[in-house]
């Protein structure tokens, strides 16, 4: 029998770490021990650096992050893609009226509708708002910018 040298239980003489306190006995196991903290920290790190960075949306995969890719059902996945494409789209025929202040609604929807815009939400509310929430969004500007395209 030995002791540990860090809580003084005895130990079987072939334990590699301390039943009691964990300690690493032999040199072998506190390499070990020590690779295992430093790849569990590595993780760590990454992980923490996935969902703290990236909030300014350049790198375009919105949403992947909070949510695993794997959980994006088709449907979502369809419904994020027509967000793109009747976010961008708005905001090019807008661009092209810009001169008419229609014009500013309906690029503060085709913005709203961006599935990144969605993400960033997720900053000060916690969570990201509801799909539905952004499309109203982009309803309410683009009725808006309509409406004044038409009326004025
Ligand atoms: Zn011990």
């Amino acid at each position: 029998m030995k002791t540990c040298p860090r809580c003084d239980s005895s130990l079987d003489d072939e334990a590699r770490y301390c039943v009691e306190c964990g300690a690493p006995q032999t040199e072998d196991a506190a390499e070990e021990l020590d690779e295992y903290v430093q790849r569990q920290a590595q993780q760590v790190a990454a992980d923490s650096g996935a969902e703290g960075g990236g909030s300014d949306g350049s790198d375009g995969d919105d949403g992947s992050r909070f949510i695993p890719t794997e959980e994006l059902t088709d449907r979502e996945q369809l419904w994020r893609r027509g967000c793109y494409v009747l976010g961008y789209g708005t905001i090019v025929v807008a661009l092209t009226l810009v001169p008419q202040v229609g014009a500013f609604p309906l690029i503060l929807g085709g913005i709203a509708i961006l599935p990144p815009i969605r993400r960033l939400t997720a900053e000060p509310l916690g969570s990201p708002l509801k799909r539905e929430v952004m499309a109203g969004l982009y309803a309410v500007f683009a009725l808006l910018g309509v409406a004044l395209l038409v009326l004025l």
